[in-house]
């Protein structure tokens, strides 16, 4: 499946198919981009996958340098840019080169952030290999580092050239792992499209078997939802991007209170939505079959729904912390029903803090 980002001059594919590693050179030569190429990845993604794609590369006449960064959040610092920067310097890298990101969201972000940055700019070619990364973090342009104070506190919107999506890859995630990126899935479906959400509702067995055409289908399909946000609003301008954070002001809120130890992203993110389902249900908005239908769908996809031991003023304080708040005012986005969206105001806080009852069981 290729799923197209209509966005202008600055318009896109998303390759989405198994094998598709092994097609990256072919395709970036397509894109008549210069002769040299910057592999950016971990050590533990290059040796499970790197040798596919610096073959392809090498293959299509790149020179490839390849870049090793440390794992996950630790490659998104200043200090990882800068040897970056210098190893594209030293093999002479310019603006006519591409830096490509081959991981999960960290690598990603890290590529990005070193793509636009270098030179003012070179392409930027993402190949993520986490659940996460290929329905989310890959698609609309948002790279970034780590400040020591915030997390992604410092970058840049860089659209890539080409994104390359093999679903295969996520075979080699640990269950967790894998189980914790299907949120975003779930995510995807209740706010944006209910014909999706029925859809990975129908295939979750398979899914959760990571069968590689079920995987290549529900895949692709967050692809193309999330395109169809970021053509929308490819600057997160307008409340329509912030539908993309469904789950996450209370799954944000409740991996900060537990030190990002407790659950991972996805769990949170599982955990932000059943919570908020409930909100919705408390402010009249949506109806407890709906809560119940999302419930259940994170349930049968092995994630969690409920969270005892929880400190609701902990939580709230958390909340009013959240980067998308405006002038001290925090939105949620509830969903009316599964397909729809609306951003809400000014919640009082005692119907935050009965949500978060209903998450304790
Ligand atoms: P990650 O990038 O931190 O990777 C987690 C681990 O999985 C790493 O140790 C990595 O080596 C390993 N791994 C990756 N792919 C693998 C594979 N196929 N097989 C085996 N192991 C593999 O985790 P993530 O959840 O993909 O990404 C989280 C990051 O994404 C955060 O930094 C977050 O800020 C960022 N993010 C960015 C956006 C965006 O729009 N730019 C959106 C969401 C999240």
């Amino acid at each position: 499946m290729i799923v197209s980002v209509d966005l202008g001059a600055h318009s896109y594919s998303i390759v989405v198919e198994a094998g598709a590693l092994g097609q990256v050179g072919q395709r970036l030569r397509g894109l008549g981009v210069g002769r040299r190429a910057a592999l950016l990845s971990d050590a533990t993604i290059m040796r499970l996958h790197g040798a596919a794609v610096a073959g392809s590369l090498e293959g299509a006449g790149f020179t490839v340098t390849v870049i090793e960064v440390p794992e996950g959040e630790s490659a998104k610092t200043l200090a990882v840019a800068e040897h970056c920067w210098d190893r594209l310097l030293a093999a002479g890298l310019d603006r006519s080169s591409t830096v490509l990101g081959l991981g999960g969201g960290a690598v990603g972000d890290l590529a990005g952030f070193v793509s636009a940055t270098y030179m003012r700019g070179t392409h930027f070619v993402t190949l993520p290999t986490t659940v996460l990364a290929q329905v989310d973090a890959s698609v609309g342009g948002k790279t970034a580092i780590d400040h020591p104070k915030a997390k992604n506190l410092i970058g840049a919107f860089h659209q890539p050239r080409l994104v390359i999506v093999d679903p295969g890859v996520v075979r080699t995630l640990s269950e967790r792992e894998f189980r914790s990126g299907v949120a975003e899935i779930v995510k995807h479906g209740i706010v944006l499209e209910r014909a999706y959400f029925d859809e990975v509702e129908r295939d979750a067995a398979p899914l959760l078997d990571r069968r590689l055409d079920v995987l290549e289908r529900i895949i692709g399909g967050s692809c193309r939802l999330k395109a169809s946000v970021i053509e929308r609003d490819p600057e997160e301008k307008s409340d329509l991007r912030f539908a993309l954070n469904y789950g996450h002001t209370i799954g944000h809120a409740l991996e900060a209170v537990t030190g990002y130890t407790r659950w991972t992203h996805g769990e949170a993110v599982a955990l932000g939505i059943v919570a908020e389902a409930h909100l919705a249900r408390r402010l009249g908005l949506a109806d407890a079959a709906t809560v119940a239908q999302q419930e259940g769908l994170l349930e049968r996809l092995g994630l969690p729904v409920r969270a005892s031991d929880l400190d609701p003023d902990a939580v709230l304080t958390a909340i009013t912390h959240d980067k998308k708040a405006r002038d001290g005012r925090v939105p949620f986005v509830l969903a009316p029903r599964l397909g729809d969206f609306r951003v809400v105001y000014d919640v009082p806080p005692a119907e935050v803090r009965a949500s978060l009852r209903d998450l304790a069981g």
